[in-house]
């Protein structure tokens, strides 16, 4: 543990912090969040603290009634793009029932019980994710728009430019938050930037990602920009991926790891691989989790589509990568920033104990490059792919029992249902694409 009960309330007294805000996330992943002055700590550090989180999207309970949250220490941290006198800071919450057991419904106890699990079997899984986002103007009312005047690619450096100032902010913002950012850079499409944090243990990666999307949106706005991690806001250019780095360690060591093997990769790793890619049609409702998220899935844009694994290049949605200090690590690329990040750990963690537990072994890997194959042609090739729609993968979400388990039934039922209104919703919809292609001409 980092801070104790003291520690907090002394930082609190000594950096003029004024408001604490007790953050957790909804179903999706999204930031919710209730403040509290320095004056209710004390009785928010007992776990006293009851909130009516009933109208939180998914978090409806039958019976209703206020829930207690329970702030987690280690998890303070002071906002520096607030006010430096009077500050705010944060602490992230689980979530109780009103007679003291977790709330079912929270995603942060989802992903405890993932770790929970892992532990028992002697594993700790770290994760680092890469996520990548847009930095577009706004218009003149405030509100975002999909434009920006930048035309850098890949790796570019500046022309100073709003996008380059903005970036640097938030580097030196998370930074002052405790991140260990390992390096930012341009991404492909023009107004598109990655910025990448150090690996960590999977609980604290999830609260990472959620508050690393927090920082940039709100760092973004000081700078008159709009932060989105929307997977796919432009046609025609890449979109926004969060290729996620999996370490599996016992004893401080990465299993994952054989310098013997031909790919230098363990048993379990195999194992996990093969765990991993017997679920991934269902978790892929989780990690692509927005009807968006499948514009996103498509060849050519370097987002993967084929199930495999792979050591070569950057072709199907597993590769195997060797991470600093020789580690070897699973890389996930199907991934979206969309995605709920505690599910998306809890989920695939699972599966690949799955696939160490029934002792799983995946078929060999694809050393060819695939990226370019629509789902037809990769059909016709004899390969396995993702859903290519939100409806395709909640259907496997429904037929997949380790899923279910995972979850939980709150999560599981509330997710579905929701995902699926938001499909019924979609589809309504009569498309610009549709009026161009047929009104015409039918
Ligand atoms: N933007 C790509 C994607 O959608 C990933 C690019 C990369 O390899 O960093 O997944
Ligand atoms: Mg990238
Ligand atoms: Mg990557």
């Amino acid at each position: 543990m980092k801070y104790t009960r003291d520690d907090i309330i002394q930082m609190v007294e000594e950096e003029d912090v004024e408001f604490i805000r007790l953050q957790f996330t909804d179903l999706f992943g999204t930031i919710k969040n209730v403040a509290i002055t320095a004056s209710q700590l004390e009785k928010a550090l007992d776990n006293k603290c009851k909130f009516d989180v009933s109208s939180i999207e998914g978090f409806v309970k039958i019976e209703g009634g206020d829930m207690y949250l329970h702030p987690q220490l280690d998890t303070f941290t002071i906002f520096p793009w607030r006010p430096q006198q009077g500050k705010v800071a944060r602490l992230i919450c689980d979530i109780y029932n009103a007679d003291g057991t977790p709330f079912e419904g929270s995603s942060r106890y989802i992903l405890e019980k993932a770790v929970k699990k892992a532990a028992d079997m002697g594993y700790t899984l770290e994760a680092g994710p890469e996520c990548e986002f847009f930095l577009f103007n706004t218009d003149d009312e405030g509100n975002p728009t999909t434009s920006s005047p930048e035309r850098a690619g890949y790796f570019d450096v500046g022309p100073v430019d709003l996008g380059e100032n903005a970036r640097r902010d938030m580097v030196l913002c998370l930074e002052d938050m405790g991140f260990e950012i390992e390096s930012s850079h341009h991404e492909v499409s023009p107004a598109q930037h990655e910025i990448d944090f150090k690996s960590d243990e999977a609980m604290k990666t999830a609260d990472n990602i959620v508050t690393f999307k927090f920082a940039v949106k709100s760092i973004a706005k000081r700078h008159g920009l709009h932060a989105s991690f929307m997977p796919k806001p432009k046609m025609g250019v890449d979109g926004s991926g969060m290729h996620l780095n999996m370490i599996l360690k016992k004893d401080g060591k990465d299993v994952f790891a054989d310098e013997n093997d031909k790919y230098g990769l363990s048993k379990l790793g195999y194992n996990f691989i093969a765990g991993l890619l017997s679920h991934i049609k269902a978790i892929s409702a989780i990690s692509n989790p927005l009807v968006n998220s499948y514009k996103r899935l498509i060849p050519g844009y370097e987002a993967p589509i084929i199930l495999g694994w792979t050591t070569e290049n950057k072709s199907p949605i597993i590769r195997v990568v060797s991470g600093r200090d020789e580690d070897l690590a699973i890389e996930l690329r199907n991934p979206d920033p969309a995605a709920n990040p505690y599910l998306l750990l809890a989920t695939c963690l699972y599966a690949g104990l799955e696939g160490i537990e029934k002792d799983l072994m995946p078929t060999d890997p694809i050393l060819e490059s695939v990226s370019e194959y629509s789902v037809v042609e990769a059909e016709k090739l004899g390969f396995d792919h993702l859903p290519t729609n939100l409806m395709h993968a909640i259907k496997e979400l429904k037929q997949d029992e380790l899923m279910k388990e995972v979850l939980g039934e709150h999560i599981y039922k509330n997710y579905i249902r929701a995902k699926e209104e938001e499909w019924r919703q979609f589809s309504a919809v009569v498309t610009n694409w549709e009026i161009e292609h047929y009104l015409y001409k039918i």
